[in-house]
């Protein structure tokens, strides 16, 4: 018996939809999981996700395989804190679409960068942030669609200007936008916290709990590439990279309840199913119910 004999965390991953949706829904009954996240659109373009004549079948699909949550990840052009104006209301009619076109497909919600303010101070960002924020889900509420997914922000690195790589600075933007928030635990450790011993990891998962607590939608897992403080990304699999497996444990131990999503590197088939099997495992067990695989 472990400490996290009954898994509360479900474990989903980022999956690709070059093949189309059903693809993706194939790949997560065949890799055992219980959350998914995708892109609705280009995260290197700025043009629009269009809508998708299959999103209905794939908010039944992934309905019958009881996958929760469905997450989309919103494109890394988007800066809603920019110095320019323009790049600033681009970003927000950018991030409204991606509210609504995910919505669409039954995702509750869609991972946002933080973004940098250029300069211009972390104050001013902070403020930019929130306003763009506002701003897309306005947009998103004109729009007319039925049920527009919700903005959940993105701790970053904290390389350059970047804002929100401390959890103070994502719990102040948070609060004031009135959004939920997703912790990647790559960049919190290269931003300074230290969740790669035993006792940093219990540590950093009560700092996460007493700071943004209830405002947690998700936390992107993935195992940090560069060194502690670093403030460079770079994602590898669990079990490698500067995070070990008992150190992982104790996280998901303080952790209750949240969902994991990776976005490690893609293997073979079996490599990926392994992965998932070893994160429910670090978890607490295999079995999750209701709906568990
Ligand atoms: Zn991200
Ligand atoms: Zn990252």
């Amino acid at each position: 018996m472990t400490e996290n004999e009954t898994r509360t965390n479900r474990v989903g991953r980022h999956l690709p939809t070059s093949g189309g949706l059903k693809k993706t829904l194939r790949l997560a009954r065949e890799q055992g999981l219980e959350a998914v996240q995708i892109f609705v659109s280009n995260p290197q373009g700025w043009a629009v996700s269009a809508p998708r004549p299959d999103a209905e079948t794939f908010a039944g699909g992934a309905r019958e395989i009881g996958l929760s949550p469905l997450v989309v990840h919103a494109k890394y052009l988007i800066n809603l804190a920019a110095p320019n104006p323009e790049h600033r209301e681009r970003s927000a009619r950018a991030l409204a679409a991606e509210l609504v076109a995910a919505g669409a497909l039954g995702a509750g919600v869609v991972v946002v960068h933080s973004g940098s303010h250029g300069g211009d101070g972390e104050k001013v960002g902070e403020e930019r942030l929130v306003e763009g924020i506002v701003r897309a889900r306005e947009l998103a509420a004109e729009d007319g669609a039925a049920e527009p997914a919700e903005p959940v922000i993105e701790n970053s690195v904290g390389a350059g200007t970047q804002l929100c790589s401390t959890f103070d600075s994502l719990a102040r933007v948070a609060e004031r936008a009135g959004v939920c928030v997703c912790v990647d635990t790559a960049h919190a450790y290269v931003a300074g916290y230290d969740l790669g011993t035993p006792e940093g990891a219990r540590e950093v998962a009560a700092e996460l709990r007493e700071r943004l607590g209830d405002r947690i939608a998700l936390l992107h897992l993935n195992s940090p590439r560069n060194s502690l403080g670093s403030h460079r990304d770079g994602h590898e699999r669990i079990g490698e990279g500067y995070v070990p497996v008992e150190a992982w444990t104790n996280f998901f131990g303080g952790l209750p309840g949240l969902p994991l999503v990776m976005e490690t590197p893609y293997a073979t088939p079996e490599v990926d199913a392994e992965q998932v099997r070893l994160v429910k495992e670090l978890a607490g067990g295999l079995p999750l119910s209701p709906g568990g695989v």
